[in-house]
């Protein structure tokens, strides 16, 4: 193991990147510290673009930035096309106007019932938890809460307890399955987040809780097994993460799901159709088998909402049932994720049929485009009348 024994095989070819020796580099504390802010700590390990430096620049006062050390290990030091890169170094696409954009359009604030809860599925509420991340994802897409310097969702006058939120989810039994969100719930240090999983937990109709955090991808050793054991505690608790890209696929985050895994934590992921980073489907199988291998399962792939400062990441509809064709019936059946487009009315899935109806019965296509079709008395279509 050399000095960096934890930072990943990103290029580095003229070294010019810190040496951390292992036990700083494994300590996410570390990490947090020693965030990248400035345009002079980000040229310790990539060449910055002037598209960069301008980006950069003009995102100040604006948009928040920061990454991790070990996200920046991750990136290609010379190509600001670099998939990792795009997701966190500000491009100029985010402060250029784009026709349609909005700042929240699946109206979570319309759903927003306390300062914390959405609740816009009968059953499952959303418990925003923070707005703080250890990276700032250029293409978030609560950006306003989470980036925007001058928004946020919480509202300032209901100060920063849980009562009012607690208060809501107890009163509501309806509501079974509640999903921590933020902002990223792990920026929160472990007694604070036990202290709200805890409290979930007192509530008797509460079934499941659900946490959703990037830091397996983002900073995976915060991903400690003391923090494993304490969610442990609290079963059943699922984790769903968001990795957009194999480069992300680190032993680190390997390391990390398996920890989540061995105690029990179910980890699923949510990836983002993102232009230039993602959007092909050499790509995509390249990731969906890849999460297989750490034992990830693959649970939606997320059409990105014009969102404002994240437009310029949004592929069309078109290309997202392309790459779909592309993983259905090519890649292990629990590989393929549910390609879903999020609305004002709730995530709607997208595909397009692979079986329809004809007068000769129902004309069914595979994955190569071979078709078949099966006449009624082989496979009747509509229900048939009592025999
Ligand atoms: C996505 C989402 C959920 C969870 O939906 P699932 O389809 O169950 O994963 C809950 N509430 C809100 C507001 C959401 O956007
Ligand atoms: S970690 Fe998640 S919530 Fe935070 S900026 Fe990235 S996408 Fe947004």
């Amino acid at each position: 193991m050399s000095a960096m024994s934890g930072t990943p095989g990103a290029a580095d070819p003229a070294g010019f990147r810190p040496r951390v020796p292992a036990a700083e580099w494994d300590d996410w504390r570390w990490h947090m510290r020693r965030r990248i802010t400035t345009v002079e700590k980000a040229r310790q390990w990539i060449r910055l673009s002037p598209d960069e430096e301008k980006a950069i620049a003009g995102a100040a006062g604006k948009y928040r930035w920061s990454i991790t050390p070990y996200y920046a290990s991750l990136m290609d030091p010379d190509d600001p096309r670099c998939p990792v890169r795009q997701q966190a170094v500000p491009a100029p696409g985010e402060l250029a106007e784009f026709p349609g954009a909005e700042v929240d359009p699946v109206g979570d604030t319309h759903y927003r019932r306390t300062n914390r809860v959405v609740h816009k599925y009968r059953d499952r509420v959303v418990l925003l938890v923070t707005e703080a991340c250890p990276v700032y994802c250029r293409h978030c897409t609560r950006k306003f809460h989470t980036t925007d310097l001058d928004g946020t969702y919480f509202r300032d006058d209901e100060g920063g307890d849980y009562t009012e939120d607690l208060r809501y989810i107890a009163g509501h039994p309806e509501i079974r399955d509640v999903l921590l969100t933020g902002g990223d719930p792990l920026s929160y240090r472990d007694g604070k987040l036990e202290e709200i999983v805890a409290a979930l937990r007192a509530i008797p109709s509460v079934e499941i809780v659900r946490i959703g955090s990037r830091f397996p991808v983002l900073l995976p050793q915060r991903v400690t097994d003391e923090l494993c054991a304490m969610l442990a505690r609290y079963h059943p608790v699922w984790l769903n993460t968001h990795f957009n890209h194999p480069k992300e696929l680190t032993g680190e985050a390997a390391a990390a799901v398996d920890r989540l895994l061995r105690h029990g934590i179910p980890v699923g992921n949510q990836t983002v159709l993102l232009r230039g980073v993602n959007d092909d489907i050499a790509t995509m199988r390249a990731l969906m088998t890849g999460l297989l291998r750490i034992r990830v399962r693959p649970y939606y792939l997320y059409h990105c909402d014009n969102v404002t400062g994240v437009s310029h990441f949004m592929t069309s509809v078109e290309k997202g049932l392309e790459i779909m064709e592309g993983l259905q019936g090519h890649i292990t059946g629990f590989g393929v994720p549910q390609y879903v487009l999020t609305t004002r009315i709730g995530k709607i899935p997208l595909a397009r049929p692979y079986a329809t109806r004809t007068p000769d019965g129902l004309l069914l296509r595979n994955h190569e485009g071979r078709t078949l079709v099966l006449d009624p008395t082989t496979l009747p279509i509509t229900e048939p009348d009592a025999r």
